[in-house]
């Protein structure tokens, strides 16, 4: 390599690229910078110029860092090019293929691509050659420098990637420092008091949709964010990115970089980095949220996650989604405790969880194991008196003596109503009557009015509820099955340990209140008078 070269580097990422950027950071412009210049160090190439075509696909040549290439080549500015691949001169073969064989060599400038181990100065027999003198080894080599030089810069709290987290801009004035984006920022503030109200990530997602608030992507105009259609084009947020926000310390001023990392330099695998190879960098830039807010979120966040481990073990527990506080109506959480190689398993009202701190409800905690215990043996006293009296025929018919004569007590008062209704209604009219021929004076007239007035509403009121009443009852008649009752309580009492399933047909709901009482609910009518 006697004749000097002077040379240009031309870097290029697409809309299309830049939706990769996660999981091949190789293909951001900065690394392929850092992968030119390092080679160029290497070879002891001279950069005299730099060409960018930051979001510019490569399908055609129509990209104004290109163009000035192409007239510093003309001019004489420079005579070798350097792209980190083929892919970056461009993607389309034949045009990208013209301009290698023909043009390049036509202006007898030198084309090397990197990755792809070409350099047009070997072209005999190009491939084969630059792979001995640019080897495996070599490659692995740079990515690792790469890597360094990419860590060193994250290490400085630079922000290197090309979106910033949602939130955040990146300064005009220094590409490596984030500002707050003042529409952006509103929303992650507002995620964060909604998470702190006791909201969970699947909510505030709900809400943030409902009210098409655009989901990151869509808001920061990333090229896969106009590929969303759906919500009218504003996306759908997930609960993960609302989890995402609500733990990233981005948001309280720290630089949180190297979460994913590439295994090997030419692998398209990508594995996410533990928290611990994080590299943050504490007050970088100015904080969205406050470290007492974001700490007590993420106080939440961890009690959270630990009622949906249980949740999802919910077959452990028979009565677990069926426990509920009676004072606020949530459900109660069955949480487990290991001590000591003892596990105890003791409930806990979901709402106090969650706004307890707030002075909402009260812990309802009660050991679960003695509870299940309890329940079961209620429900085995209660199946066997039902049954008793089932076989013995006598249930249905006196069930139905029983609602019939209540029917009909419930009718003897709406009969009662009616005539007092007609009562009132007659003494309304009368009272007019009496005012028209001056019987009466002004106001004893209006006084007895609005006396009347009031009874005749009453009235009316208790004969309406009554026939709601009398309604519920009559279809309770119809709707009373005791035979599929007793065919459940059957299969509760044919086990020795009931299976949930069974439990679920049977039990309704088990309410709890602050001072331990349990009530139990079953999803038959037919067994409530069998309750004590
Ligand atoms: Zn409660």
């Amino acid at each position: 390599m006697s004749k000097k070269y002077k040379s240009g580097d031309y870097l290029r990422l697409s809309k299309e690229d830049a939706k990769n950027l996660k999981s091949d950071e190789s293909i951001s412009i900065e690394s392929q910078r850092m992968i030119i210049e390092s080679f160029c160090k290497f070879q002891n190439i001279e950069l005299v110029e730099e060409y960018v075509d930051d979001g510019f696909s490569g399908s055609n040549f129509d990209r104004p860092a290109f163009k000035r290439m192409i007239e510093d080549i003309e001019s004489g500015k420079i005579n070798c090019v350097i792209t980190k691949d083929f892919s970056r001169l461009g993607r389309e073969l034949y045009q990208t293929g013209t301009y290698i064989e023909d043009y390049f060599k036509d202006k007898g400038v030198r084309y090397i691509a990197i990755n792809d181990g070409y350099d047009s100065l070997n072209d005999n027999d190009n491939m084969i050659s630059m792979k001995l003198a640019f080897n495996d080894y070599y490659l692995r080599d740079i990515s690792k420098k790469v890597k360094s030089a990419l860590k060193a810069k994250k290490i400085n709290g630079d922000y290197i990637g090309s979106i910033p987290k949602y939130g955040f801009l990146k300064d005009p004035n220094n590409h490596n420092h984030l500002i707050i984006d003042p529409i952006a920022s509103l929303v992650v503030k507002r995620i964060f008091k909604m998470a702190l109200e006791g909201y969970s990530c699947y909510s505030i997602a709900n809400i943030l949709t409902e009210e098409k608030i655009p989901i990151p992507i869509v808001y920061k105009k990333e090229p896969r964010g106009a590929a969303v259609k759906e919500n009218d084009g504003y996306g759908i947020w997930r609960h993960q990115t609302i989890r995402d926000i609500l733990t990233s310390e981005m948001y309280i001023g720290n630089m949180v970089q190297n979460m994913f990392e590439k295994t090997r330099y030419n692998s398209k695998k990508i594995h996410s980095n533990s928290p611990e190879d994080y590299i943050i960098v504490e007050d970088m830039h100015e904080p969205i949220i406050d470290k007492n807010t974001f700490n007590e979120v993420q106080d939440i966040l961890r009690t959270n996650a630990k009622v949906k481990y249980n949740r999802k073990n919910k077959d452990k527990y028979l009565f677990s989604g069926l426990l509920i506080c009676k004072e606020c109506g949530h459900k109660l959480t069955i949480l487990e405790k290991k001590n000591k190689g003892n596990n105890s398993h003791y409930t806990q009202c979901s709402q106090y969880t969650k706004k307890g701190r707030y002075g909402v409800c009260n812990i309802h905690r009660i050991n679960y194991n003695l509870l299940e215990e309890d329940l079961i043996n209620i429900i085995t006293n209660v199946a066997s008196e039902f049954l008793k009296e089932y076989d013995a025929k006598s249930l249905t018919e006196e069930a139905n003596l029983i609602l019939q004569e209540e029917i009909t007590s419930i009718q003897t008062s709406i009969d009662l109503l009616n005539r007092e209704i007609s009562k009132y209604d007659t003494a309304i009219e009368q009272l007019y009557m009496d005012k028209v021929e001056n019987k009466i004076p002004e106001n004893i007239f209006d006084n007895l009015l609005k006396k009347y007035d009031n009874e005749l509403k009453n009235a009316t009121n208790k004969k309406i509820q009554l026939e709601d009443d009398k309604n519920t009852m009559l279809e309770k008649v119809e709707k009373l099955d005791y035979d599929s009752c007793a065919r459940c309580l059957k299969k509760f009492l044919t086990f020795k340990h009931p299976s949930r399933n069974i439990i679920l047909e049977l039990v309704n709901r088990v309410e709890i209140d602050n001072d331990k009482n349990v009530k139990l609910f079953f999803n038959f009518n037919e067994i409530s008078s069998f309750v004590r």
